[in-house]
């Protein structure tokens, strides 16, 4: 359709298990190089964009800390994963024709900017998709928090989560045939359930700042457009 879209600038949330595709690890090129049309899209559509991307595809820092390792290290080597999959995605938005940069939150000059709140906002208005790297730089949080973090440093009208369920449920959806999809949440219903669409932290800074958190599957593509219009299958919370 050609409906204007609700957001003039928002934050993009991914999980690193979108950029798997099929595969039980690591970045499928093909499901990278469709996730950058979709980017592409929107971006194209006028809409100021930034992105926060996970590390789950590579490595979690829980996964080795529930073996024993020391979970601050093992939250470092997570936040690494991130960069190696802000990187595979500056490729594939450069690829398809994306002005991108990189910013991470642990310095790393050869590789990409450090972070910058005025200097990614001006790359923003200049039509620059802005890919935040390393989470918050600190351990003992996932990249929901940095999410967030950066929707609201941005000043960001929403914060879309492209996950690989279209919306939040009554349960699991893989599980139990008869759950339901909210169409809208409150903040306080998402809390005071427990229901794990984003950690706590996160749905209770855009709660606190008052932007929405929009839901919705990105493994479907143009789907990230037509939400983004009001149109498909999302749950609002707000
Ligand atoms: N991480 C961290 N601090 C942050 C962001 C991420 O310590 O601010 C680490 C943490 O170990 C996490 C990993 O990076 O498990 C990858 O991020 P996440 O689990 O959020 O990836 P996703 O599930 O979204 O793919």
């Amino acid at each position: 359709s050609d409906a204007k879209p609700r957001y003039k600038k928002i934050l993009l949330k991914m999980s690193g298990e979108v950029l798997m595709g099929d595969a039980l690890f690591g970045i499928d090129t093909a499901t990278i190089d469709a996730v950058a049309q979709d980017i592409k899209e929107v971006v194209d559509a006028g809409v100021e964009l930034c992105l926060v991307v996970g590390g789950g595809n590579i490595f979690r820092g829980v996964s080795l800390a529930g073996k024993g390792m020391d979970r601050a290290n093992a939250d470092y080597m997570g936040m690494l994963a991130t960069v190696m999959n802000a990187l595979a995605l500056q490729g594939a938005l450069e690829k398809a024709g994306v002005d991108t940069r990189v910013q991470s939150a642990i310095p790393m000059d050869a590789v990409c900017e450090p972070y910058i709140r005025r200097r990614a906002q001006r790359h923003i208005e200049k039509g620059r998709v802005v890919i935040f790297a390393a989470g918050l730089g600190a351990p003992f949080f996932t990249t929901d928090t940095p999410a967030a973090l950066r929707t609201a440093e941005m000043g960001c009208d929403a914060l879309f989560k492209g996950t690989s369920v279209d919306g939040v449920y009554t349960a699991d959806p893989k599980k139990d045939p008869s759950a339901r999809r909210y169409e809208t949440l409150s903040y306080q219903d998402v809390l005071a359930q427990d229901l794990r669409v984003m950690d706590a932290s996160a749905i209770a800074l855009m709660r606190d700042n008052n932007v929405p958190i929009v839901v919705f599957s990105i493994r479907e593509r143009g789907n990230f457009m037509k939400v983004l219009q009001g149109e498909g299958v999302f749950t609002t919370i707000a």
